[in-house]
């Protein structure tokens, strides 16, 4: 819905009878090569045609399937009909791995297929990436699937997914392509730093997303964490592999939007019992998500007046020793949070829009910092998860406004309101009452702008919503 749509049009294809190829000679991507579909043995008619309406659909959707960091590689791809040979027959065959092809396929090696049921078979150029792109998992769309559905479903952020498989966000899948998800059952090899392990740390982080880091320990020790100038907020949580007595910890990790993509490290350490300090350096990935949507926003001068850089410095300089809060331990565990607002209630701006202000001319540039959710006047906004009310007021631009803390450097926002139903101070659970929605502050109307905080960096929300950055309580 904010990327461009990508070029609808079909490659022309044309066949080289004798090599039974069929070739897209107009592929704009890369080029892909689709061999093998058309055996020298005449085939039912209405194979045929539903063949070809695969090679129509693989030829315009397969330029997704390379992963962005071999974009400009020629990968090959093979459409095989199944002929009554197993999938480990159909690889043998071909002198690809009988396990990866089961496994793009998500198929056993041992299913025997029909002719009507078409294999995608990697040669060695796109095999050797494949089986090199760990930790990621590959998975076949299923019919009428989408990429924000398969989000939801992994608890993936949607742009995520767009960027890994480079596929527009509202682009069709067709039932059975291959799409990169990122295989959080298997990270990473764990590294051992002494008496502190490393037991996960997300690969890749999207920016304006949040990853996290689980480290185990032995009794006594108690491991530090730092990202950049950040001392990150590690709390111990329970595990069901834990041995006797080893202590799990873990903690968030936020990726501010406007970070280059890059790798980003992290320092571990802890103080031994004979205090000597042991360290150690972590690196993961981050990437941009390009590209971010643009919003022009015209303001009169009065609203202008109200964007001065002394009203403006007077709000964030509050809102700043807010967000740096991290004395509460952590209030939330490992279920997805509940929505702030009912669902039904469309986006109007997505987290990390670029956006100028103008009067006409510009007078302020910025990213959204948070979600925007329409919502007519008066509609309930809720807690999430338990915190507590640690500002309520009224501010210049966002109106009225209120903030929880969730504990371990996580906070929330709510801004625009027309009425605020909770003081400072106060203790609020899962689903309380915070306020109404209003067109409070800088507003176009009314609608309930949600943020989403840790350790004082604005992080897209909807991520806490499918529970996909908690710690593994119940690994898979
Ligand atoms: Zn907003």
């Amino acid at each position: 819905m904010d990327r461009p749509s990508a070029p609808l049009a079909l490659p022309s294809v044309s066949t080289t009878a004798a090599e039974g190829i069929v070739r897209p000679t107009d592929c704009r991507h890369r080029r892909i090569m689709l061999g093998a579909m058309f055996a020298r043995r005449s085939l039912p008619a209405k194979s045929v045609a539903s063949a070809l309406l695969a090679v129509l659909l693989l030829a315009w959707l397969l330029p997704g399937l390379a992963p962005r960091t071999h974009a400009h590689n020629d990968e090959h791809w093979l459409l095989v009909p199944g002929e009554d040979r197993s999938v480990g027959e159909i690889a043998d065959r071909h002198n690809v791995s009988a396990a990866l092809v089961a496994h793009i396929n998500g198929l056993s090696p041992t299913t025997v297929l029909s002719d009507q049921h078409l294999l995608i078979v990697p040669l060695p150029g796109a095999a050797a990436i494949v089986d090199t792109f760990v930790p990621m998992a590959i998975k076949p769309a299923f019919p009428g699937q989408t990429l924000a559905m398969l989000a939801e479903a992994h608890g993936i952020p949607v742009e995520w997914l767009s960027a890994t498989n480079g596929i527009a966000q509202d682009q069709r899948l067709f039932p059975g392509q291959p799409l990169f998800l990122p295989n959080l059952a298997d990270p990473r090899k764990t590294h051992v730093l002494g008496q502190v392990t490393v037991e996960y740390l997300s690969p890749y982080i999207g920016a304006g997303q949040t990853g996290y880091l689980l480290l185990s320990s032995n009794p006594g020790i108690q491991p530090s964490a730092q990202l950049g100038n950040t001392k990150l907020h590690l709390t111990q949580v329970p595990h069901p592999q834990a041995k006797t007595q080893q202590q799990f910890h873990y903690s968030p990790i936020p990726i501010d939007p406007l970070t280059e993509s890059g790798p980003v490290t992290v320092t571990v350490s802890y103080l031994s019992q004979a205090d000597i300090l042991v360290a150690g350096e972590l690196r993961f990935e981050v990437f941009q998500p390009n590209p971010w949507r643009q919003e022009i926003i015209v303001v009169d001068g009065v609203v202008a007046a109200r964007l001065s850089v002394e009203a403006l410095q007077e709000e964030t300089n509050l809102l700043t020793a807010i967000w740096n809060r991290n004395n509460l331990p952590r209030q939330w565990s490992d279920e997805p949070w509940q929505r702030p607002i009912p669902e039904g209630h469309p986006t109007t701006s997505v987290f990390g829009s670029r956006r100028e202000y103008r009067s006409p001319v510009p007078i302020h540039a910025t990213f959204h910092t948070g979600w925007d959710f329409y919502a007519p006047v008066g509609e309930p906004v809720t807690a999430p998860l338990p915190g507590t009310v640690v500002l309520a007021q009224d501010l210049v631009t966002k109106g009225l406004a209120v903030v929880l803390d969730h504990g371990q450097g996580v906070l929330s926002g709510y801004w625009h309101l027309s009425e605020i139903s909770v003081e400072e101070g106060d203790f609020v659970e899962t689903g309380d009452l915070v306020g109404l929605v209003g067109s409070s502050g800088i507003s176009s109307g009314p609608h309930l702008h949600w943020e989403v905080r840790i350790h004082g960096v604005p992080v897209n929300p909807q991520q806490f919503l499918y529970g996909s950055i908690l710690p593994p309580e119940t690994p898979e």
